[in-house]
């Protein structure tokens, strides 16, 4: 299963990715996470991305591009991955399909989580208190002047993205505002119907 979560920061595709990710047992390939580690190790790549994650603002197409390329071929995701974070811009989308293509491998879905904007505010400040309350560090883009420039980055470079994946006919729409557990029973339902129509298609 390949799937994509798009949605702004804080609509819950890290949450919901993990869960499939103990589910089917596939890996959430999280181009936040492997920047901030990269940031951690001090590598080359890190260094050139820190400043802009810290303030909001997004990497380079070029080096977010070249690291999916590259994890999507190790082994652990022979079976799928869930993409949480990338792509972000159209040229990352048309980089990604290319990609994909170049390896032989079909998309399953694109799932986006729709929020509402003044509740992505809250839940920010809820994952940092939560952060904080548990004794952990709490990641340098989560304070509010980085938060509304991630949300205008989202706005401007990410957004397109629905348009231009239901154009391919892969979208689905979701409410990333019901429960957790809601989402991930109707994420659930898409996958699913996904793999019916794939097993159909096999047998015919
Ligand atoms: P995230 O953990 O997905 O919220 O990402 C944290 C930060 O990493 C973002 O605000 C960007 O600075 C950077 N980042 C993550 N994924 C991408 C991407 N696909 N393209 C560009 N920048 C990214």
């Amino acid at each position: 299963m390949r799937l994509i979560f798009l949605g702004p920061p804080g609509a819950g595709k890290g949450t919901q990715a993990k869960r499939l990710t103990d589910k089917y047992g596939i890996p959430q390939l999280s181009t936040g996470d492997m920047l901030r580690a990269a940031v951690s190790d001090g590598s080359e790549i890190g260094k050139r991305a820190k400043e802009v994650m810290d303030a909001g603002g997004l990497v380079s197409d070029d080096i977010v591009n070249q690291i999916v390329s590259e994890r999507i071929e190790q082994a652990d995701c022979a079976k799928g991955f869930i993409l949480d974070g990338y792509p972000r811009t159209v040229p990352q989308a048309k980089a990604l399909g290319e990609n994909l293509r170049d390896k032989g491998i079909d998309l399953d879905a694109v799932i986006e989580l729709k929020v509402d904007e003044e509740a992505l505010v809250r839940r920010i400040e809820n994952r940092v208190a939560e952060t904080v309350a548990a004794g952990g560090t709490v990641r340098s883009d989560d304070n509010p002047e980085s938060f509304r420039k991630r949300l205008s980055e989202y706005r401007e470079k990410t957004a397109p993205l629905s348009e231009y994946y239901q154009g391919q006919g892969d979208l689905v729409v979701l409410d990333g505002m019901a429960h957790v557990d809601v989402v991930t029973a109707a994420i659930e339902r898409v996958l699913e119907k996904e793999r019916d129509s794939a097993s159909s298609v096999a047998h015919n």
